[in-house]
């Protein structure tokens, strides 16, 4: 494997994988897996000012400020593991005006590639409604795919739950947030030669390997025509 940073973003639509796929990434990469959703539930959850600030916006499904999201990813990128060895980011960026201030922040680097987990909204809201996440370290299950324990994290032993934003209103909303706002960034990075479109349907281990693929594929464009 290559010793140079990168730096990939993962788009997808909620239910798609993208935390799960986000994990298998990181690891393979060796680079920090940043969930801007896990960061603010974590901020939630330990009663800070970011967590005051933040909670009723996400709680109905809506999208916190830029100012407030660019704020946290600047403070994660700052931290030693993410500061010069690249990043696989989670739910960042969700709009147009969070991915042109993300160039600012890494310039004069720039995104490696943008894989876009492809998959039908009909498959995600099915996935949503079973969908369990670990209150503490984020990890995903389902009512399919739980943990070993009854409702204790294989990995933190943290207590796993249905989401607070994972009703069927407030999915509702997010899925059509992620149409009108998230959605124009795959033609953003479309255009910028970055996007890589994955397949998201079948199981977890075809789909990580799928995504893997593209990367590799785009990253080794990347150093021909650098
Ligand atoms: P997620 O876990 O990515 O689905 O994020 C959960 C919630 O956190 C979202 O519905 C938003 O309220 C908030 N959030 C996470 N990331 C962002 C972001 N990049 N921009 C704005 N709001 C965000």
């Amino acid at each position: 494997m290559t010793e140079r940073a990168v730096r990939l973003i993962v788009l997808g639509k909620q239910g798609s994988g993208k935390g799960t796929q986000c994990v298998r990434v990181a690891a393979h990469y060796g680079i920090p897996h940043i969930s801007t959703g896990d960061m603010l539930r974590a901020a939630v959850n330990s009663g800070s000012g970011l967590g005051a600030r933040v909670r009723a916006t996400m709680e109905a499904g809506e999208l916190v400020s830029d100012d407030i999201i660019l704020e946290v990813i600047r403070a994660r990128l700052s931290e030693p593991d993410a500061a010069g060895h690249g990043f696989v980011f989670d739910g960042f960026p969700r709009t147009v005006g969070q991915a042109d201030r993300l160039d600012e922040v890494l310039a004069p680097a720039a995104i490696d590639a943008v894989a876009s987990l492809e998959i039908p909204t009909e498959v995600v809201v099915a996935r949503i409604a079973q969908r369990r996440t670990c209150a503490s370290c984020g990890r995903v299950y389902s009512l399919t795919a739980p943990p070993r324990v009854q409702w204790v994290c294989d990995f933190c032993g943290g207590e796993v739950v249905q989401r607070a934003d994972d009703t069927e209103e407030a999915v509702a909303r997010r899925l059509a947030l992620y149409d009108t706002q998230t959605a124009p960034l795959t033609a953003r990075y479309r255009d910028l030669g970055a996007l890589v479109p994955v397949d998201a349907t079948g199981t977890v281990d075809e789909v990580a390997a799928r995504l893997i693929a593209a990367v590799d594929a785009r990253l080794a464009a990347d150093e021909v025509g650098a």
